[in-house]
C-alpha cells in the first residue's frame, strides 16, 4: 500500500487554494463542504469563484502567490496553469510539512483528493493513487448505485442508540447480531422510506424485547417493462433482500434473474399450471408469508399502480397491519414509447396522454369514446391486442380520421421488441399478418409520426 487514507477534519482550519479557474473551483466546492477556512490566491479569479465567495466563507486575494501565504496553512492546493509555480508551491509546502495537492500532477502531491461516495456520516473514499482517476470515478458510480441514499440517516440513527444498546446488550456477539439485524432488516427499510419515527420506535421495541418474533414485510415492486437496466436502485436492492418472490407473467426472465439466488420463487401468473391463482389467492398468500416473518417481494411488470392491481394487494395487507412499501417501476407506456422513439407528448402534436385499458369485457369495449376522439392527445392502450380491431374501428366511427397514425409495440424494451407503424385503418391488418404476440402496447396519435426520425433502439 502506497498511501494511507485518512479522513481529515478541516473545519475552520486554514486551507490555501492557489489558482482561480475551473479546476480550482471543483476542489473549492469540496473544501467548502467540510467547512474549511479557505483563502483563494490568484491574479485572476473567475466569476463562479467570486459568486461562491459571496455565499460562503472564502477570502479572495487578487495577486500572485507569495511564500508567506503558506504560513499557518494545514493544506495547500495548487491549481494554477503554470507548472513552474505549481512546482515551487509543492516544494515549499513539503519543506514546511504542509500537506500539498497539485491538481493533475500526482508526482507533486503529498496528498490526493479521492473520489467520494457521500452518505454522511458514512463516507467512502476511492483512489487509484493518481494512476487512473477515471477508473476510480467509475467505481464510485457503481457504489453510488448500490448504496441506498438513506445510509447516512441509518448510521446517524445507529449513532444515537449506540450507547444505550451497549448498556442493554452486554454480550459483544449478541450486540453485533442486534446491529446486523437493524442494518439488514425492516428497520433499515423504514429509514430508507423516510419513516424515521417508526424506525426509532422499532429499535426501542427490539431493545425492550430482543427475542420478539419479527413481523415480515411486503415489498410491492415494479419490475419495469422487460429490460433489466430499467429497474430502479431500490427495486434491485429489495430483490436481493427478499426471502420469497411472487411474480407473474409480465416479469421478464432477465429481471427475475436478478432476484437473490436462494430466494424462493413462486409463479402466480394467469397460466400457472392447472390451478390459475386468483387475485384473492395472491392477496392471501402475501399476508400469509409476511405473517410467517418473511420478507416478501411482490414483483410485477411495469408499475404496480398502473393496471397492476397493486392497490388491491396492499389494501389487504393494510387490513392485517402488515408493513409494506411500494416501489414504482417504469410502466409499459414509458418504456415502449422511449424504445420505439415515440414521445408521448410533444408541443406540436399532443398536450396530454391517456393510459387506457383495451381489455375486452364480454367481447366488447366499454370506454368513453367521446373523450378519446378529442384532438391533441395521445392514447395509449394497455392489454389491447385482441381488441385492436375494435379499438381502431370504434375510434374511426366516433370521428377520428382513419389516417390517424397508430403504432403497436410488441415486447417493448426487450431484445425481441417489434414496432408496427400504420394508421387506424391499416394497423390491425399489419399486426395480424405479422402474428404479433402479447404483451403489446398500442399508441394512437400524431406523435407516432416522430418514430421514423427518433427510432434508436435496434430490434
Ligand atoms: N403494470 C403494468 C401493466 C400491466 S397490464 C405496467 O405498468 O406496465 C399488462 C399490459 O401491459 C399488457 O397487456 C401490455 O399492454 C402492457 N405491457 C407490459 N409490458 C409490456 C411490454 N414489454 N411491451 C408491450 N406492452 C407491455
Amino acid at each position: 500500500m502506497d498511501l494511507l487514507p485518512l479522513f481529515h477534519n478541516l473545519r475552520d482550519r486554514r486551507c490555501v487554494m492557489v489558482g482561480g479557474g475551473e479546476i480550482a473551483l471543483r476542489k473549492l466546492r469540496q473544501l467548502i463542504a467540510v467547512g474549511a477556512a479557505i483563502e483563494v490566491i490568484a491574479p485572476e479569479i473567475n466569476s463562479s469563484i467570486q459568486k461562491l465567495a459571496r455565499e460562503f466563507c472564502l477570502t479572495l486575494v487578487n495577486r500572485e502567490f507569495e511564500d508567506a501565504d503558506l504560513n499557518g496553512a494545514v493544506l495547500v492546493v495548487a491549481a494554477t496553469n503554470d507548472t513552474a509555480v505549481n512546482r515551487r508551491i509543492s516544494a515549499l509546502a513539503q519543506t514546511k510539512n504542509i500537506p500539498v495537492n497539485v491538481v493533475d500532477s500526482p508526482e507533486l502531491c503529498s496528498v490526493i483528493f479521492p473520489s467520494i461516495v457521500d452518505r454522511s456520516p458514512v463516507q467512502i473514499a476511492i483512489s487509484s493513487a493518481g494512476t487512473a482517476p477515471v477508473l476510480a470515478r467509475m467505481l464510485r458510480t457503481r457504489l453510488e448505485s448500490s448504496i441506498p441514499s438513506g445510509y447516512g440517516k441509518l448510521a446517524a440513527l445507529a449513532g444515537k442508540y449506540r450507547d444505550l444498546v451497549k448498556r442493554k446488550i452486554a454480550d459483544g456477539l449478541s450486540r453485533k447480531a442486534f446491529w446486523e439485524d437493524v442494518f439488514e432488516g425492516d428497520i433499515a427499510e423504514l429509514v430508507y422510506a423516510e419513516k424515521l419515527d417508526e424506525a426509532e420506535s422499532r429499535i426501542q421495541q427490539k431493545l425492550a424485547n430482543p427475542a420478539s418474533k419479527k413481523l415480515g414485510e411486503v415489498y410491492l415492486v415494479g419490475g419495469g417493462p422487460g429490460d433489466p437496466d430499467l429497474l430502479t436502485f431500490r427495486a434491485l436492492r429489495l430483490m436481493q433482500k427478499a426471502d420469497i418472490v411472487l411474480y407473474d407473467r409480465l416479469v421478464s426472465k432477465e429481471v427475475l434473474a436478478l432476484v437473490r439466488r436462494d430466494a424462493e420463487l413462486v409463479y402466480v401468473g394467469k397460466t400457472a399450471g392447472d390451478h390459475p391463482v386468483t387475485q384473492d389467492n395472491i392477496n392471501e398468500k402475501l399476508a400469509e408469508y409476511a405473517l410467517q416473518g418473511k420478507r416478501v417481494l411482490r414483483l410485477k411488470g411495469g408499475d404496480p399502480f398502473i393496471f397492476g392491481r397493486g392497490g388491491e394487494e396492499i389494501s389487504h395487507l393494510a387490513e392485517y397491519g402488515i408493513p409494506f412499501q411500494v416501489v414504482p417501476g417504469i410502466t409499459a407506456a414509458s418504456g415502449c414509447a422511449s424504445y420505439a422513439g415515440i414521445p408521448l407528448t410533444h408541443r406540436d402534436y399532443a398536450q396530454s396522454v391517456r393510459f387506457i385499458t383495451g381489455h375486452l369485457k364480454d367481447n366488447s369495449l366499454d370506454l368513453n369514446w367521446q373523450d378519446l376522439v378529442s384532438p391533441n392527445q395521445t392514447l395509449v392502450f394497455y392489454m389491447g391486442l385482441s381488441g385492436l380491431e375494435s379499438i381502431c374501428r370504434e375510434l374511426i366511427r366516433r370521428g377520428k380520421a382513419a389516417g390517424t397514425p397508430a403504432a403497436l409495440i410488441e415486447k417493448g424494451t426487450t431484445a425481441n421488441q417489434r414496432v408496427f407503424i400504420g394508421d387506424l385503418k391499416t394497423l390491425p391488418d399489419k399486426v395480424r399478418e405479422a402474428n404479433a404476440k402479447a404483451p403489446t402496447l398500442i399508441i394512437v396519435g400524431d406523435v407516432v409520426k416522430l418514430h421514423e426520425k427518433l427510432s434508436w433502439f435496434k430490434q
